[in-house]
């Protein structure tokens, strides 16, 4: 074999691999699934609109809040709790801390999300704050309310958590432990009750703030029907001691529409998820 022989056999199997990649990539795309939810987060004037509604909102009413001492935010809040100090719960992803550069990332590069690439990113510190987030923190840590923040990122993330919460000026007491994470103690699972239910030992909770149903009530593995009866059940709450942001990217809603089957591929996710769509009447061309 001369060396155009080897050539041209080198070649035909480069065109041979470059189409066999081009055939897995199309039968197997890059996930673009959270493009616009992403870029709606990042971009939108609305999305920075809705935060700061939320937060201003929530920082006008902590006084009233505070002043009816027969008040409280937290379903797991037992016995007297009218002389205890005061307050307000926040959840961090999505509620203090805005990760959507993680999401970016993921998009950019077109990987699914991994525990790895997540911890990386939580390890980096870089996070910047929800809009209207640290002046509403910074309001009730003035009035005297402590804040709490209670997040499912896991108990070695703590430090890497807390500086970057201090980073961005967020208010973390000194006197007690006010971040308290998944797993720091056994019986702080990924429902986070257990963990409401210990501030509420020793404060009043004014106030719970989060992005996920889960931040309000214990709701993991419920159905979407489910999910929606607990909210209604709760609606004396929502405006008023419940607050919840907006997060279109991730969250326990998300895996609700495919029965938290993590078994599923993606197609059989999607699939899933289209059943729950409610259109009323078709398109007629
Ligand atoms: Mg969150």
């Amino acid at each position: 074999m001369n060396r155009s022989e080897v050539e041209g056999r080198v070649s035909a199997a480069a065109v041979a691999t470059t189409a066999l990649l081009f055939a897995a990539c199309a039968s197997n795309p890059a996930d673009r699934s959270n493009l616009d939810a992403t870029l709606w987060v990042q971009t939108s004037a609305e999305y920075d609109a809705v935060a700061r509604s939320v937060y201003f909102a929530a920082a006008r009413d902590l006084p009233l809040l505070l002043a009816d001492s027969s008040l409280t935010a937290a379903l797991e809040q037992q016995g007297s709790y009218e002389n205890l100090p005061a307050a307000v719960i926040l959840d961090v992803d999505e509620t203090a801390l805005d990760n959507s550069p993680y999401q970016a990332r993921l998009l950019a590069s077109g990987e699914a999300y991994s525990s790895e690439t997540w911890a990386q990113w939580v390890e980096e510190g870089i996070a910047e704050a929800v809009p209207g987030a640290v002046e509403f923190a910074r309001r009730a840590d003035r009035l005297g309310v402590t804040v709490f923040y209670v997040t499912n990122r896991r108990s070695p993330q703590e430090a890497a958590t807390r500086v970057n919460l201090m980073d961005v000026g967020f208010p973390l007491s000194d006197d007690q432990d006010v971040l308290l994470m998944r797993g720091e103690k056994p019986e702080w699972t990924g429902a986070k009750g257990s963990r409401r239910e210990l501030v509420s030992r020793t404060h009043r909770v004014l106030m719970l703030i989060g992005d996920d149903l889960n931040d309000f009530v214990d709701a993991d593995g419920l159905s979407v029907a489910e999910r929606d009866s607990l909210a209604r059940l709760h609606s004396a709450y929502w405006g008023e001691r419940w607050r919840m942001l907006p997060n279109p990217t991730y969250g326990s809603w998300e895996r609700a529409l495919f029965g938290s089957d993590f078994g599923l591929d993606r197609a059989e996710r999607t699939e899933m998820k289209e059943t729950h769509l409610e259109p009323r009447g078709e398109i007629n061309d």
